[in-house]
């Protein structure tokens, strides 16, 4: 690495408009979320089509997808018969065949698709009225003048095939992208030199050219691996620099025993703390007497006892004078929390804390009083939600924040919570959906971890079973097991993934997320995709619909049948769950607000509805609420999938074992790694590209390895200045999308 390093040559970031205009930049922004020329040119293709295996048409398989070199012959436009609106035909033959292109509502492209014209023509082949037909291809014509020998040369060509938006091709795409990379000159690596080389990588000049305009594809596989590399780098590199900059942040130490409320409250425990709670309380502990903040994850089973590990750290806190926020995902969620750490603390020690409850639906007065006992202190312990990081609220003395369910809290959420310390407060968070250490350590590598592998001992565990609805006999048997279960004194909970007809069901799967639902990807084969969209959305089982179904079942006839969803006001919701809790309510027909924490001991059957709508670890925790007292649970996972689909397979393998880890693994080779990581690190537009975090935990591992011995040598990046403007750009992308949205 030289000295004289131009930094104008890193990735440019300058906005799209000055490269490609004002519409198209308008539209990519719009349509793909893409605004500087480094985001254009960070946009890979999706995969490349494989032109050097054209076929002829005449050889055309039906029903899959093909690309043809072809000529146009006839181009005419016909109305629809019986409705409005036309079809555009353009007939083309490869001098072998012939085939018809379709395309609705589209007049405007016989400007471009003209007889004589010749190009590539690409999609699934179908055969209608015994014509072999394209409809809405992907096409790119070829300029006018192009040599038998230049089309042969084109032909072979691998074709990137970009995320595209149904108003931007990937043509549209691969077009922009060459005249971007026609025009800036050659990008600057932001690795040490001594890293490219030791892993035999392309320069990121060469890479970036590769991945968009490879002439084999042996180019794009290389340029992949070398993109993948940079990936890895800057994920541990922030990582890293992010844990090192942790220990420089001043945090006061909150050390238990001045006030004895730990003591007092481990004194009044009814049962033995689990070995794991043991150690991880001093794990935590330890942290806690430190000058730094914490920074810890708490993984643990469903049940494995983390409220109460994260319980005794707030008990500490307080000892020491400081007070503690716990924020949940939802109301319920928070409520309930409330609830129980009211009855785990008993009502002395509750009183004494100044327990505290804040959520964004209590009324006015109640929640003045509430933000009244964080400002004067008198609230120790504070339980809540999002209302909690809102800008009014402020805090004496914060100390620590708990966060149940890592998921859900994104990185903004987590920084206004810390400004609201007078200090950078210590963080914990919890999560039941845990992953192997190894790989968590690379992916929550600013982190600590603690994990709680032991379930309480008493539990009875939970068997789960799948009932496909082709077999109504096990359906009505469903029912009859609840009865059964209500007959000898317990509680059910059924779960759908809709509140009613016009619920869109936003709860539903995360891997099947708003993101793949706006981009019409071209190559359509995603399978889990495919699976997605097999139901249609208003045949899903809805709460209020299945309560009034299920008041109508004989089986179940006398039994009191109450909804619980998202839509109704806290008060409401407090009331159905203070009566479900109070046995007054038998079957509890909710949507997935109940999904975290909701601790209920007396109930021991669950029904899902639509489960293959649920994603594999969202399946885990809505079971985890049953089988949590002295009696085993029951779970009936209820879908419509077929045999051999991939939804099956995914509720299969939830009914098949209780081990969360095993289904975490499960989880993230089924979502998309934004997911996975959740905003924290992904930082929206930021998110990994190509690295896949199970696949590649063994690249990341090792890079690691390598980010850690830089970084040990020039822990400010001092020497690696590229390397660091590089990240400090990353980082800036991540502040303003985050001071976006
Ligand atoms: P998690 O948050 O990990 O899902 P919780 O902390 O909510 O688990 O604990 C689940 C239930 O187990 C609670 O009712 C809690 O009181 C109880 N519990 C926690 N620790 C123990 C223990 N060591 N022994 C027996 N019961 C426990
Ligand atoms: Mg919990």
């Amino acid at each position: 690495m030289t000295t004289s390093e131009d930094r104008s040559m890193l990735l440019p970031i300058e906005p799209l408009d000055r490269v490609l205009g004002d519409r198209t930049a308008r539209s990519f922004a719009k349509n793909l979320g893409l605004g500087t020329v480094s985001d254009l040119l960070m946009h890979f293709p999706r995969r490349y089509s494989t032109r050097g295996e054209l076929t002829p048409i005449s050889e055309i398989p039906l029903g899959e997808p093909a690309t043809v070199v072809a000529d146009i012959v006839e181009v005419r436009e016909r109305r629809m018969k019986g409705r409005s609106g036309s079809i555009l035909e353009v007939r083309i033959t490869d001098g072998h065949g012939f085939m018809t292109l379709s395309f609705f509502n589209q007049s405007w492209r016989q400007k471009e698709l003209r007889t004589g014209a010749r190009g590539l023509f690409a999609g699934k082949v179908s055969s209608y009225q015994g014509k072999l037909q394209l409809a809405h291809p992907d096409y790119e014509l070829f300029p006018e003048e192009i040599s038998d020998e230049d089309a042969k040369r084109w032909a072979d060509l691998p074709i990137p095939i970009y995320p595209a938006a149904s108003s931007v091709t990937t043509w549209a795409i691969q077009r922009s992208m060459a005249v971007v990379l026609d025009t800036i000159g050659p990008i600057q690596d932001e690795l040490p030199v001594e890293v490219v080389e030791l892993n035999r990588l392309l320069s990121l000049d060469e890479a970036i050219r590769n991945i968009h305009r490879p002439e084999k594809h042996a180019d794009w596989q290389a340029a992949r691996e070398t993109l993948k590399f940079h990936e890895a780098f800057a994920l541990q590199a922030t990582l890293l620099l992010r844990r090192a900059e942790n220990q420089h942040i001043k945090a006061t130490p909150r050390v238990a025993g001045a006030g004895k409320l730990l003591e007092q409250f481990d004194d009044s425990l009814p049962f033995k703390l689990t070995n794991g709670q043991i150690s991880v309380g001093q794990e935590i502990a330890a942290d806690l007497g430190k000058s730094h903040p914490m920074n810890r994850l708490l993984q643990g089973e469903v049940g494995s006892g983390k409220t109460l590990v994260a319980l005794r750290a707030m008990l500490t806190v307080a000892d020491s004078g400081g007070q503690s926020a716990l924020l949940a995902p939802t109301e319920v969620l928070a409520a309930q929390h409330y609830r129980s750490i009211e009855k785990t603390l008993g009502h002395d020690l509750a009183k004494e804390l100044g327990l505290t409850l804040l959520t964004g639906q209590m009324n006015t007065a109640d929640r003045k009083r509430a933000m009244l006992q964080l400002v004067s202190g008198k609230a120790r312990v504070v339980v809540g939600t999002h209302a909690l990081i809102a800008e009014k609220v402020e805090f004496l003395d914060l100390g620590l924040i708990v966060i149940d369910e890592q998921h859900r809290f994104g990185v903004e959420q987590r920084e206004a919570l810390r400004l609201k310390g007078k200090q950078p407060p210590h963080v914990l968070t919890m999560t039941a959906t845990p992953i192997p250490r190894t790989l968590a350590v690379t992916v929550f590598g600013d982190l600590d971890i603690s994990t709680l592998t032991e379930l309480p001992a008493g539990r009875q565990g939970i068997s789960s079973h799948v009932v496909q609805l082709s077999q109504p006999a096990l359906v009505a048997r469903t029912w009859q097991r609840i009865a059964e279960e209500v007959a000898k004194g317990r509680q059910a909970f059924v779960v759908c993934p809709r509140i009613d007809e016009d619920d869109p069901g936003e709860e539903l799967i995360e891997s099947g997320g708003a993101a793949e639902d706006e981009l019409t990807f071209l190559d359509g084969t995603d399978a889990q995709a495919a699976d997605f969209a097999k139901k249609p959305k208003q045949l899903l089982a809805s709460a209020l619909g299945m309560t009034e179904s299920l008041r109508k079942v004989p089986s179940l006839n006398g039994l009191s049948i109450e909804t619980l969803h998202g839509r109704m006001t806290s008060e409401e919701k407090a009331d159905v769950m203070a009566r479900f809790a109070a046995r007054e309510i038998d079957v509890l027909v909710s949507t997935t607000v109940i999904e975290v924490g909701v601790d209920v001991p007396n109930a021991t059957v669950m029904v899902i509805l639509d489960a293959d709508r649920f994603g594999v670890s969202q399946l885990h925790q809505l079971r985890g609420r049953v089988g949590r007292g002295g009696n085993p649970g029951l779970c009936l996972l209820l879908t419509s999938a077929e045999d051999g689909s991939l939804a099956l397979e995914r509720v299969n393998a939830v009914a098949k074992t209780l081990d969360g880890f095993e289904l975490s693994e499960i989880d993230l080779e089924l979502r998309r790694e934004g997911d996975v990581l959740g905003q924290s690190q992904s930082g929206g537009r930021s998110s990994l590209k190509l690295l896949r975090v199970l696949h590649d935990a063994k690249l990341i591992q090792d890079v690691r390895g390598q980010v850690e011995a830089i970084l040990s040598a020039d822990p400010t990046l001092e020497k690696h200045p590229n390397l660091a403007e590089a990240l400090a750009r990353q980082d800036q992308d991540r502040q303003a999308y985050l001071a976006k949205g």
